[in-house]
């Protein structure tokens, strides 16, 4: 049995988080059979202290942690390349429930989000040990995540992004989930870790799976690099 504490203050969901509990946002990974969060035995219901909202802030695009990816695809203004990306969940049962924090939180090497959004340039405003910040979302992902609740994350407007995904079917892991910008190419390589440059693409110790063997993985990794940065800069 899980005990849930319904956090009313950020302070309050930071402390707990301190003390071993684990937020709980829309409960898609922390309720699955097999989470990679493992069993904790208490958690922090963080949704009515997290924004829902989705909205344009001078050239960017401010989107609350708390938002679904079926909202992220629904608001109007979302650009092509993002609803194509939350679009990748193929489940519309699972996009009503997973939100863009927790899937940027779990720092998964099959994550749906997070090539698109390093490719984009996205920024994290968080709460932490220093109270309000806000981080590049590439410092995050190289720290493998932290204990900061994550409120918002912001994405340029003016980006231009393409993205692709390989995997057996709509609904299994990826073996690949790879996208590119005019900063680069940004990579999740199933079992295999998460690149941000085509450099540490080249270089990531590519493992057998599930999903396929290293030698498919890099194969399929340097090839559509390649082609997603003739995409992005035709
Ligand atoms: C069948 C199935 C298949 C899935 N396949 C994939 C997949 O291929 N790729 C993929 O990326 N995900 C997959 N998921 C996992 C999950 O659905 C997504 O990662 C989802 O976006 C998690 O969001 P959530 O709100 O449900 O997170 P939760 O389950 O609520 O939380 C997940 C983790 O994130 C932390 N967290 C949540 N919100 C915040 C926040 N605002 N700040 C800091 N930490 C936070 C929680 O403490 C927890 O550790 C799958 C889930 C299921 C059930």
């Amino acid at each position: 049995m899980r005990e849930i504490f319904k956090a009313s203050e950020l302070q309050e969901a930071f402390s707990l988080k301190e003390k071993g509990a684990v937020y709980f946002a829309g409960g898609s990974e922390i309720l699955r059979l097999g989470s990679s969060v493992g069993k904790v035995k208490s958690l922090i219901d963080v949704n009515s202290i997290l924004s829902h909202e989705i909205k344009k802030e001078g050239g960017f695009l401010v989107i609350g942690a708390a938002v679904t990816f079926q909202e992220i695809l629904e608001c109007g203004f979302s650009p092509e390349w993002l609803r194509k990306a939350v679009h990748l969940m193929a489940s519309q049962a699972l996009r009503n429930q997973a939100t863009i924090g927790g899937n940027i939180a779990c720092v998964r090497d099959d994550s749906y989000l997070i090539p698109s959004l390093l490719a984009s340039g996205a920024s994290l405003t968080v709460y932490g040990t220093r109270g309000l910040a806000s981080i590049p979302l590439e410092d995050y992902v190289r720290k493998g995540g932290c204990s900061c609740l994550i409120l918002s994350v912001s994405i340029p407007s003016d980006v231009k992004v393409a993205l692709k995904r390989f995997s057996r079917s709509a609904s299994s892991h990826s073996a690949l989930n790879i996208a590119a910008s005019s900063r680069g190419v940004f990579a999740c390589v199933k079992s295999s870790g998460i690149a941000l440059s085509v450099d540490e693409l080249e270089k990531l110790e590519y493992r057998d799976d599930i999903t396929g063997s290293g030698e498919y993985k890099k194969y399929l990794a340097l090839e559509e690099a390649g082609r997603l940065m003739k995409e992005v800069n035709a």
